[in-house]
């Protein structure tokens, strides 16, 4: 039995200036949701996207009218930019003339031979990877014939096939995808490609629903897949905001110990000695946090009584009390402090800590 490649030994890849694979990290990825060639709103919220900690977006290109508009996106955007295309090989041409960072197509897909090489010499040209997307729907014909329904083996085989197209064309830069809405069919995908090649992979659960409903279930697939060790670049698809999206993932990747420039809050579940409005300080503080670019754990507790002690792991944190509160570092009081300044001297702290780690 093979085993699995893990995420630091899968092959590097360059989309842009943000490589994909061979390192025990994560990309986190979204998609735009506007109509590409209407570059005002897709530029927009790609903008909203990156602030929000997205490193690789990508857009749809149903149309010609959407190829022709990537020249003026990617002067407008800082992070690189995937473009997603379905069959047309014409489409693909203009993409990568335009100036995409890599392509989203299936060669198997293409058509005539003389198509999917023109392709494949065009990203060539530009060092540009192909992103290979299986996806449980839409296995081939022959996959579905051969398996009875869309199946783990089914979709590695969909994978094989059309790494094999562009591997004859001597094409290596390839990212594979294993997308299914069936978490455990996408965990045991993803397990079996890692097996099969060492590509690096983007992690999915495809059609995964609403924010709330959605967020679980991307966290349990994905999570599932993470923590074996397989993964390179991540989405998270939900039907929302794709800006949710993004957030999504940043969490995920915290609870792993994979993000390694945000900071992560840990805040008491409350119980009957709690003595400060938690919930609204444990919001304010995650909000403010939210924009903070170092691996700092920040607790909030809401009382002293097994307050620091709770939350030895955090670099910084505050215990409430009515009228005084606790200012601790890893699990050690340091100050007293009133209960009105509180989150206030939290924060100067956190941006000291903050400081400090960019120093460094
Ligand atoms: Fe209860 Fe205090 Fe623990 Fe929060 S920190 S759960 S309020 S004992």
């Amino acid at each position: 039995m093979s085993q699995i490649t893990h995420r630091t030994n899968t092959r590097p890849v360059k989309v842009g200036d943000v490589t994909i694979g061979g390192a025990d990290q994560i990309i986190i990825q979204s998609m735009t949701t506007t109509k590409t060639h209407d570059v005002e709103a897709t530029v927009k919220e790609i903008h909203r996207l990156e602030e929000a900690g997205c490193q690789i977006v990508r857009v749809a290109c149903p149309k010609e009218e959407d190829a022709l508009a990537i020249p003026e996106i990617k002067k407008q955007i800082n992070i690189p930019l995937v473009v997603d295309i379905h069959f047309d090989y014409k489409l693909a041409l203009l993409a990568v003339e335009g100036g995409a960072d890599k392509i989203r197509i299936n060669p198997g897909n293409i058509g005539k031979r003389e198509k999917v090489e023109a392709v494949v010499e065009a990203c060539k040209a530009k060092g540009i990877p192909i992103r290979i997307g299986v996806n449980a729907g839409s296995l081939e014909r022959h996959i579905i014939k051969k398996y009875g329904y869309p199946t783990a083996d089914g979709m590695v085989e969909s994978a094989l096939h059309h790494i094999k197209i562009l591997e004859e064309l001597d094409f290596h830069d390839i990212i594979v995808s294993m997308k299914a809405s069936d978490v455990n069919l996408a965990i045991e995908a993803y397990e079996k490609a890692a097996k099969a090649f060492d590509y690096p992979l983007h992690l999915g659960i495809t059609e995964s629903g609403t924010l709330f409903a959605g967020t679980v279930k991307s966290a349990a697939g994905l999570g599932a897949i993470i923590s074996k060790g397989i993964g390179n670049t991540m989405r998270i698809s939900l039907s929302a905001d794709p800006v949710e999206e993004v957030k999504v993932a940043k969490e995920l990747l915290k609870s792993y110990g994979l993000a390694s420039n945000a900071a992560t809050l840990i805040a008491c579940p409350t119980c009957g000695r709690i003595e400060i409005d938690l919930i609204a300080i444990a919001n304010e503080v995650e909000e403010y946090i939210s924009t903070i670019k170092a691996p700092l754990k920040v607790a909030v507790l809401g009382c002293a009584v097994n307050g620091p002690g709770e939350a030895r792991e955090a670099d910084i944190g505050i215990a409430g009390a009515r009228g005084e509160g606790l200012l601790f570092m890893h699990g050690k009081t340091v100050r007293k402090v009133p209960e009105e300044t509180m989150v206030d001297e939290l924060k100067k702290e956190i941006d000291i800590l903050a400081e400090q780690h960019y120093e460094k």
